[in-house]
Order: structure tokens, then C-alpha cells, then sequence
């Protein structure tokens, strides 16, 4: 990792030149200017290198610059870079078998698209064309993309500027007892009012208007909350007496990051349409997907499927999810998602939280754990309001700030940091993020009460 301010300080201000970035004023931002990367780390000009607790955008599952994926890419690239989404290509029908042989059921036809919200706008169009209803439901605490119809059924506040066009979408609590819509005070109770809440919904908005559900099999971004026993399963009873679509987005939880395949795996849990993206090739080649259940691709055998992209089934990205899935079943990578989490990563954040006057819950599976910060761990008022920015977001920031001093790339959503390192993450690297969260943590506790 050759330091070289210099040149770091010329890369930032290339970029501060031209380039526009995602949900930021453009005034405001400071952006790193990386070097380069390799497994669990990444690293900057200056002589910094940082653990990856957030793999990105929680999608390096296979970490960063895995050579079997590099050499794939490279060699896709010497034989065939592109093709029309028309044409039989031996690496797109070869990624399509492999992710249907790991999807749940008989989701054994797969549409592939750039990433996770073209998934969803599909999946949705699908479900809309498969029961000729119009309205979606989803989660307040979701995320589910930022094109059109994938913002509108994000629960998070980035929805909120593009509310205008949210036609069709109506929202409902999903499950989370540590901060119950529902007054509940057992998962047993949490998992009955949340599923009569959806019943409910669903008798007041007519079921005969509704054409899915989609829910993230575990939210991520919106705060990691693995679902009680049995509402997965309650709520595919439900679409099931209703004839509405079952969209289950995995975009964030799929392709190892909860110590399975799928999140639904957990579950014992099929949906209709199941949505994917990241960890299907972590990311080095933008690709996403839907996969398909029998009786919804049925409806496309004879009327043309109306919807499609000029990359969809990208040779490159499609070598990528090949060689990352072949390398994640030969290097047991998912297994060690899971010995990881259960073994090394869930332990120590309980540890930690009964240290840390800041951290009210620990929750999550494999490599997916969500730290909720508090100003009172009576109370549970959250560290930071909800959407807070600016100084009513500086115990979060200044927390963030001090993780990454100590050498870790914490992932911070409101009042949470999320531990999500790749699924290839060591034991020893586990440790050493840990031990820095730790440290870290005195920050948030300054802002205790
Ligand atoms: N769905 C879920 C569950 C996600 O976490 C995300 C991204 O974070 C998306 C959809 C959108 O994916 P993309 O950013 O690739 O469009």
C-alpha cells in the first residue's frame, strides 16, 4: 500500500471536479480517496488502512479483490465483453442454474437485472401482471431501492422527497419487538399483533386490489431485526388466502450473509418472486436478479414478459456471480458467515453491550448484526432522533469518527452501527474489529443519560 498524499489529495480533487454523488448535498461531502483493497481491508494515500466492517454498501460478501472473481472477470473479458440479452450465452445460462439451485422452492427461472432496485421494480411488475391487482405493501422499516417504484416502498425518510409518485404502495409494521408498534413484550406476542396488523391492513385496503407483499427476509439498513418465529411463515399464509404475490427482497440478507444462502433459509419460507443483488458476485460487476416461481414465470410462457435491459445478463457480471458462487460453496465461505457470527461476533457484541451504557440491543445472524444505540438503556430512547442531521446527529457522528481512528469502517445508520464484514472475515480480523468497535463505543457513551 505505497503512501502518497500527494497523489490522494489530486484523486479527491478529480473528483470533487465532476463527479455528483449519491444522497449528498455535494457541498458538503469530504469523500476518502482509496488506493486500493484486498480481502477485509481497504486502504487510503496516506497511510491508512481500515477493516471493512461495513463491506461497503454490504456487499463485498466475498471481500475485496477475490483472485478466483478478478481472473473470472479477466478472462470473460478476453473472450466475450458484452451481448445482447437475446442471445444463449454459455457463463449467463451457467449463473442462472446456479442461483436457482440455491434459491428456496421451485424459484427456478431467474431474470437478471444491474442491481437490487431494477429487481424490485421487476419483481413488482411481474407480481402486478401475474394477479392484474395494482397495490404493493411494504414495511415502514425497509429498503428497497431508489428508482421509482423501489423508493416508494422504502420505508426509510429517503422515500420522503419522492413520495409524490407512491401511487399504489401502502405501508405497515413489520415486526420488532425492542421497539413494538404493538406494545408487545414477547416475540410470541410481537409476531401475532404483527401478523393481525397486516390482516387488518390488508381487510381495510381490499384484498382484491392487492397484488404483493414484499418484505426483506431480515431488514438490513432499517435495522437488522430478524423476524419472530413464524411470522414468515404467517404472512405466506396470508398471501396465500388472498391470491397476493409474496416478494421477499434479499438484495441485502441473500448469498451468505446470515450464514445461509438465503435468509429464507431460516425460515423454512418460499416466496413467489425473490429479489437479489450484492452478494451474488459482491459487487465487482453491477448484477441483480429475480427469481421466479414456476407458476409466475407460467404466466410469461405465451404473453411476452413486457420489461427488459440493455445489460440484463451482463457476460462480465454474470462471469463474476459464477466464479463467486463456485469459490463461496469450495472455500465453505458461507459456513464461516456463520461460525463466525455465532461463534466469535454474537458473543462479544452481547459482551460489549453489557459494558457499554450506549448499546441497548444487540440483534442479528452470521455476518449481520445491528448494534441500537441509546441515550438510556431504560427508556431506549434512540442515541439520535430519528433522520437527525447536522448537531442533532453528532453522537453518531462522533462515534463513527472514532472508528475509524481506531482503523475500522464502521456501516452507521441513525441511531446503529451494523457489524457486516465480508463472509470471508477471519477470526483474528473479527477480534480486531471488535476490540476497535469497543473502544470506539466510549464516544456514543459520552452521550448517555
Ligand atoms: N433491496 C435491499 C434490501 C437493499 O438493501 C438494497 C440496497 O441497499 C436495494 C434493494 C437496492 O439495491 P441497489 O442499490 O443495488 O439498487
Amino acid at each position: 500500500s505505497a503512501a502518497d498524499p500527494a497523489t490522494g489529495a489530486a484523486v479527491k480533487a478529480a473528483d470533487r471536479a465532476h463527479v455528483f454523488h449519491s444522497w449528498s448535498a455535494q457541498g458538503l461531502i469530504d469523500p476518502l480517496p482509496i488506493a486500493g483493497a484486498e480481502g477485509s481491508y481497504f486502504w487510503d494515500y496516506d497511510g491508512n488502512r481500515y477493516l471493512d466492517f461495513s463491506s461497503q454498501l454490504v456487499n463485498t460478501n466475498i471481500g475485496h479483490q477475490h483472485p478466483k472473481v478478478v481472473a473470472a472477470i479477466q478472462e470473460q473479458a478476453a473472450k466475450l465483453c458484452t451481448i445482447a440479452p437475446g442471445f444463449a450465452v454459455d457463463v449467463r445460462s451457467e449463473a442462472a442454474r446456479l442461483v436457482a439451485e440455491r434459491t428456496p422452492g421451485d424459484l427456478d427461472k431467474i431474470f437478471f437485472t444491474n442491481g437490487g432496485a431494477e429487481a424490485v421494480e421487476n419483481a413488482v411488475r411481474m407480481a402486478r401482471l401475474h394477479t392484474g391487482r395494482a397495490k404493493v405493501l411494504s414495511a415502514y422499516r425497509s429498503y428497497h431501492g431508489a428508482t421509482a417504484t423501489a423508493i416508494n416502498l422504502t420505508g426509510d425518510p429517503r422515500r420522503w422527497p419522492s413520495d409524490t409518485a407512491s401511487a399504489g404502495v401502502v405501508h405497515f409494521w413489520g415486526p420488532f419487538l425492542y421497539r413494538s408498534a404493538f406494545h408487545a413484550e414477547t416475540q410470541e406476542q410481537e409476531c401475532e399483533r404483527a401478523l393481525a396488523h397486516l390482516e387488518q391492513t390488508i381487510a381495510f385496503e381490499g384484498p382484491q386490489s392487492i397484488a404483493a407483499i414484499i418484505l426483506e427476509t431480515v431488514p438490513g439498513t432499517a435495522g437488522i431485526m430478524v423476524p419472530p418465529a413464524g411470522y414468515l411463515a404467517g404472512v405466506r399464509e396470508i398471501c396465500d388466502r388472498h391470491g397476493i404475490v409474496f416478494i421477499l427482497d434479499e438484495v441485502m440478507a441473500g448469498f451468505g450473509r446470515t450464514g445461509h444462502w438465503f435468509a429464507a433459509d431460516h425460515f423454512g419460507v418460499t416466496p413467489d418472486l425473490l429479489t437479489f443483488a450484492k452478494g451474488v458476485n459482491s459487487g465487482y460487476v453491477p448484477l441483480g436478479g429475480v427469481a421466479i416461481s414456476a407458476e409466475i414465470a407460467a404466466t410469461f410462457d405465451q404473453r411476452p414478459y413486457p420489461g427488459g435491459l440493455t445489460y440484463s445478463g451482463h457476460p462480465l457480471a454474470c462471469a463474476s456471480a459464477v466464479a463467486t458462487m463456485n469459490a463461496m460453496a469450495e472455500e465453505r465461505i458461507v459456513e464461516n458467515a456463520a461460525d463466525i457470527g455465532e461463534r466469535v461476533i454474537g458473543p462479544a457484541l452481547r459482551e460489549i453491550a453489557e459494558r457499554h451504557p450506549s448499546v441497548g440491543e444487540v440483534r442479528g445472524l452470521g455476518v449481520f448484526w445491528a448494534l441500537d444505540l441509546v441515550k438510556n438503556k431504560e427508556t431506549r430512547e434512540p442515541l439520535v432522533p430519528y433522520n437527525a442531521a447536522g448537531a442533532a446527529n453528532a453522537p453518531m457522528a462522533e462515534f463513527a469518527a472514532a472508528c475509524k481512528r481506531g482503523g475500522l469502517w464502521p456501516f452507521v445508520n441513525m441511531n446503529r452501527t451494523h457489524v457486516v464484514p465480508a463472509c470471508t472475515i477471519t477470526e483474528a480480523e473479527a477480534k480486531e474489529g471488535l476490540a476497535a468497535l469497543d473502544e470506539a463505543l466510549a464516544a456514543a457513551d459520552a452521550h448517555t443519560v
